[in-house]
């Protein structure tokens, strides 16, 4: 199957579930996961009008923004972040999905603040006991009322990534989870609408339980180069 037919799919399987939820298509962003993809299959997917990229290592998404050049495309940091590679992200990544610690909140800030910008991003919530990422829904409050002191940093929204499931259906309740953890704090913390949830396995889930980000990569590209 050609770029063009994977992609031409996966549109029409996300406007089939935003037409069975009655949702706006474009109240849904489609970030492409391009990671350990070459740059080239980036700019073919944007010649067939994808804008937004999704890369999970510092120093892939540093390397292609600077050969693709500024403005090229609008990248997006998914993976977890380490404190040491902040500064390959800062002023590169539109948004950075997955804030899960203080700390690294504290050094998006000093980093931002240094380069006058200001950094986008959304706080991973834990999905599920075997992965060591994101914090846990109850520390959610906590966590965003400490973030809110750093001036540089805009927290948005929320992002999850379950369990792998062969069934889909099995995720839909870590996305209407989310869902519901945004809307319970939605009076406090009015800034925090978007929910990152969705991969190539369960989009169309996600899509129904009101993902506002997908981040879809197999689907689009097909199997990932080791
Ligand atoms: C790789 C990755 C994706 C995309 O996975 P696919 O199954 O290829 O769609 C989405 N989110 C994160 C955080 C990832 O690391």
């Amino acid at each position: 199957m050609s770029l063009k037919d994977r992609i031409d799919g996966v549109e029409q399987r996300i406007g089939e579930a935003c037409r069975r939820s009655r949702r706006k298509r474009e109240d849904v962003l489609l970030v492409a996961v391009s990671k350990k993809f070459p740059l080239d299959m980036i700019f073919e997917a944007r010649r067939l009008g994808l804008q937004d990229f999704g890369e999970n290592y510092a120093q892939e998404l540093r390397d292609k923004q600077k050969e693709a050049g500024e403005g090229a495309v609008h990248w997006h940091f998914i993976g977890a972040l380490q404190r040491n590679k902040v500064k390959y992200v800062v002023g590169k990544a539109d948004l950075v999905h997955a804030v899960d610690n203080m700390a690294l909140v504290a050094e998006l800030d000093k980093r931002a603040a240094a380069s006058g910008t200001r950094v986008r991003a959304l706080v991973e919530i834990n999905g599920g006991e075997q992965s060591k990422n994101g914090i846990r829904g109850e520390y959610l409050r906590e966590f965003l009322e400490s973030a809110s002191r750093f001036q540089n940093v805009s927290l948005e929204g929320l992002m999850i990534m379950p369990p792998y499931f062969e069934d889909p259906e099995m995720s839909r309740p870590w996305f209407s989870g989310l869902r519901e953890m945004r809307d319970k704090i939605a009076g406090e913390f009015p800034g925090i609408r978007e929910l990152s949830m969705g991969m190539s396995n369960d989009f169309e889930v996600a899509v129904e339980e009101g993902a506002t980000i997908l981040r879809v990569g197999s689907a689009l590209f097909g199997p990932r180069p080791e």
